[in-house]
């Protein structure tokens, strides 16, 4: 039987010719190569929704400082 290994991806043993050490914010933690393959392969989609979020942010930014801008120029005698 060869020797098992958790994955905490999973939550369950793979063998351990299956699984890679991989860096996580808590240190080192056993992974299985699926799971980091199918990590790798999903990243695009996530970047691309990051890219969108960050238009959104900027753009959210920009209309709330034109708002505060038109806001003083709108209030009598504050010029
Ligand atoms: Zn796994």
């Amino acid at each position: 039987m060869p020797e098992m290994k958790f994955c905490y991806c999973c939550r369950v043993h793979h063998p351990l010719d299956q699984m890679r050490l991989f860096p996580t914010r808590q240190g080192h933690r056993w992974r299985c190569v699926r799971s980091i393959e199918a990590a790798v392969r999903s990243r695009p989609e996530r970047d691309a929704f990051g890219q969108q979020q960050t238009v959104i942010n900027r753009d959210a930014a920009s209309r709330t400082a034109e708002f505060a801008r038109r806001l003083r120029h709108s209030i009598p005698g504050s010029a």
